[in-house]
């Protein structure tokens, strides 16, 4: 039973019938945590929506209504799904995994998919071929649109809004790190911890002196150390300074 939430935004959708089990490899080794996951599995079971003519999906942000689904005839599968048809064979015949793949069945087969955008029966529908287990997201009918620019939420802007203040919180708390600490991760470097200094200017914290860049050298924080190595050697790294030299401080 497929039941919408009133805030519900999509459900998954696809053209296989609802499936009656979640495959999973091992499970959890507490009798409970066994009995949760059953429990999760059926609300995971009830998010799946089969698509059927009238359906309502997402495509390219816009909402899409079902006209018509077929399967592709073999003989008009055509060279790219031909050869992702054969991949798909060499793959198996190597790894094999359940049933080999036939022509009518294989996941992968291509699928013709025709949307009429919704609520503009005079636009042209369009025709789409995939593969036949394209993961759709399918939306109730009493959908949402962003009222500033018509798209499906998340919008555009909301996106880009999302990720600006992202950025900027990311820049207020890099500004915030005292002089001496880890640029990667804001804290204090102990005597006792290896540290990475790059000399030459701060690239992060152009407020601070140079040779002022450290970054503790443990595994932590090596995602920002590593993106600011990269940054410093596009500048000329040691090049550029010959006098200068990347201290692996310790303190043994
Ligand atoms: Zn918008
Ligand atoms: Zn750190």
């Amino acid at each position: 039973m497929t039941r919408w939430y009133p805030r519900e935004h999509c459900k998954r959708g696809g053209i296989h019938p609802p499936r009656t089990s979640v495959n999973r490899i091992g499970g959890p080794s507490s009798a409970m945590r066994r009995q949760e996951q059953r429990i999760h599995d059926k609300e995971i079971l009830a998010n799946y929506v089969q698509l059927k003519p009238n359906t309502l999906v997402i495509w390219d942000r816009q909402p899409y209504r079902i006209i018509e689904l077929a399967e592709r005839p073999h003989d008009l599968w055509g060279d790219k799904h031909e050869m992702r048809y054969a991949t798909a064979l060499e793959h198996w015949d190597r790894y094999p995994h359940g049933e080999r793949p036939e022509k009518a069945t294989w996941d992968g087969r291509p699928y013709v998919f025709v949307l009429q955008p919704d609520g503009k029966p005079h636009e042209k529908p369009l025709h789409l071929i995939g593969p036949a287990n394209h993961p759709w997201n399918v939306l109730p009918e009493h959908y949402m649109v962003c009222a500033s620019c018509g798209e499906l939420p998340p919008c555009r802007q909301e996106e880009a809004e999302r990720y600006a203040d992202r950025q900027a919180a990311q820049a207020e708390v890099l500004m915030d790190i005292p002089p001496g600490h880890c640029l990667g991760c804001g804290e204090h470097i102990t005597t006792r911890q290896h540290a990475t200094r790059f000399p030459g200017p701060n690239l992060w914290r152009p407020d601070l002196p140079d040779n002022s860049a450290v970054f503790h050298a443990r595994q932590e924080c090596s995602t920002p150390r590593e993106k600011y190595r990269e940054q410093w050697e596009a500048r000329g790294g040691m090049n550029e300074q010959p006098n200068l030299f990347a201290d692996e401080e310790s303190d043994r």
